[in-house]
């Protein structure tokens, strides 16, 4: 498996530190608004490639974080008359939310910034006694970024041409010692949250945060840090300078990062106000459109959000949903036999999609030609199955539909399919119904699944079920 690392500037062989094991760092929002479409971009396209790396066999540990302390929030609780927890909060249960719709696999875990505390102040310590950062009057630790030879790798910049550009907007009595030198912590002004430190009252820089809560969680060297392209510099850059010379080992192996999510091929973004909330999109498409659109492209190229775009995958996905529907159609009366030879010889040419969608996804996670395989997979079963197909062809058609489409999370299932778990959860709560005596909720419950064409039967063994 290749994928493209921003270090190296070339697609390289994934070699993980330890075999069949991935350890992913992906930075997550900071938490002060609803996220819009571009945030959900790199929630979207790397939780693709990690069901993908799982396909394949991995065991991944991925940890994307919540900045949940800083500028933007404490003006936000000001501006609501709320603490900046209040707020942090109720974005990040609103994060979560939005996720879920998005059809974004929990994180193994997903650290925020305020709970980590000791361990940032613990890492800013240890670079300080490294002779890494130092402490000014007021109380401010800053990276002191010439100590760290490898500065300016990721983004491939020459620190003495970032110091020279810089050198003009030093702020007057400002104790940095260099421009690019970068906060670790600083101390607080008045009515902002603040946590004690050796060095005053105050809190931590962002990048440290990420640097500490992939330590924490992963470990002092990781297989694969990703985000979006803004985050490259400064950000990614301070994290290795940060976590490099503070651990000693090297931080990350492979750096991935998507393209932008563009409106007429501007950054879409909160500052710049022309974004759409992912909750706005709801309101006009199934959440599956949104992600099935940000799968249609690959994750490293700029992408624009239009309604023509939109309208195109919704109509894209559609095919998918039917010709799924159409096959399970069929299997109601498809024939009770053995494959025929044309059956074994289709399921071999149909296999040859799934071969091809496995090294477009291995290929950089082109989940863009993943998808074109899908299609093409969908086109020829639409093209070999039909009433006198076997239920072993169909079956086997379906399968692999749902197998590829399940990589990069889109259901393929109809809206109105009810899953064995629901029924099953929905006969629990009949019983418990039952049991507390309140039998119009049991029979509530009884009618509803008959609506979906489920039949219960109340038998000694207790309560059976089938499709109708
Ligand atoms: P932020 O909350 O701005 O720190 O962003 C959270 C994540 O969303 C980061 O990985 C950003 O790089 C990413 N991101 C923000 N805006 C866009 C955009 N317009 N397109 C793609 N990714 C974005
Ligand atoms: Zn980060």
């Amino acid at each position: 498996m290749k994928i493209y690392n921003t270090l190296t500037k070339t697609k390289e062989e994934l070699k993980t530190i330890e075999p069949g094991k991935v350890r992913m760092y992906v930075c997550g929002p900071t938490v002060y608004n609803y996220i819009h479409i571009g945030n959900a971009r790199p929630m979207i396209v790397f939780d693709a490639f990690r069901r993908f790396l799982e396909y394949k066999g991995y065991e991944v540990y991925y940890v994307s974080n919540f900045t949940d302390v800083d500028d933007k929030i404490i003006k936000r609780a000001i501006e609501e008359n709320k603490t900046p927890e209040e707020v942090a909060e109720f974005y990040i249960k609103a994060c979560r939310e939005d996720m879920k719709g998005l059809n974004i696999k929990e994180a193994t875990f997903s650290p925020r910034a305020t709970m980590e505390m000791d361990g940032i102040i613990e890492m800013i310590q240890t670079l300080i006694d490294k002779g890494y950062a130092y402490v000014v009057s007021d109380g401010t630790v800053y990276y002191e970024t010439d100590k760290f030879s490898d500065y300016g790798k990721l983004s491939h910049k020459n620190i003495e041409e970032l110091q020279a550009g810089h050198r003009d907007i030093k702020v007057t009595g400002e104790e940095k010692k260099k421009s690019t030198d970068f906060v670790l912590w600083k101390p607080k002004k008045d009515g902002e949250p603040y946590w004690d430190s050796p060095w005053c009252k105050g809190r931590p820089g962002w990048h440290i945060e990420c640097s500490c809560m992939a330590k924490a969680y992963l470990g002092d060297g990781i297989d694969i840090h990703a985000g979006g392209e803004d985050l490259i510099f400064p950000h990614h850059e301070n994290e290795i300078a940060q976590s490099e010379a503070a651990n000693g080992v090297t931080f990350s192996k492979y750096w991935m990062h998507n393209g932008f999510l563009n409106i007429n091929n501007h950054k879409m973004s909160k500052s710049a106000g022309n974004f759409f909330t992912v909750r706005e999109i709801a309101e006009k498409y199934d959440l599956k459109v949104l992600r099935f659109f940000m799968l249609s492209a690959h994750y490293r190229s700029p992408l624009n959000f239009s309604d023509d775009l939109m309208e195109a995958a919704k109509r894209g996905l559609e095919r998918i949903v039917t010709a799924a529907d159409n096959l399970r159609f069929l299997l109601e009366n498809a024939e009770d036999r053995e494959l025929s030879d044309i059956e074994s010889e289709n399921l071999k040419k149909a296999n040859k999609y799934s071969v091809k969608f496995d090294e477009a996804m291995s290929d950089d996670a082109n989940s863009a030609d993943a998808i074109s395989a899908i299609f093409e997979l969908v086109k020829f079963a639409n093209s070999t199955a039909d009433k006198k197909s076997s239920i072993s062809y169909i079956k086997e058609l379906i399968s692999q539909i749902e197998t590829l489409c399940n990589v990069l999370g889109i259901e393929v299932k109809s809206e109105d399919e009810i899953l064995d778990e629901d029924i099953e959860a929905l006969i629990m709560q009949r019983q418990q119904a039952r049991k507390e005596k309140n039998f119009a909720r049991a029979d509530e419950i009884r009618d509803m699944l008959l609506e979906k064409g489920i039949i219960l039967e109340d038998t000694r063994q207790g309560v059976k079920w089938k499709r109708a």
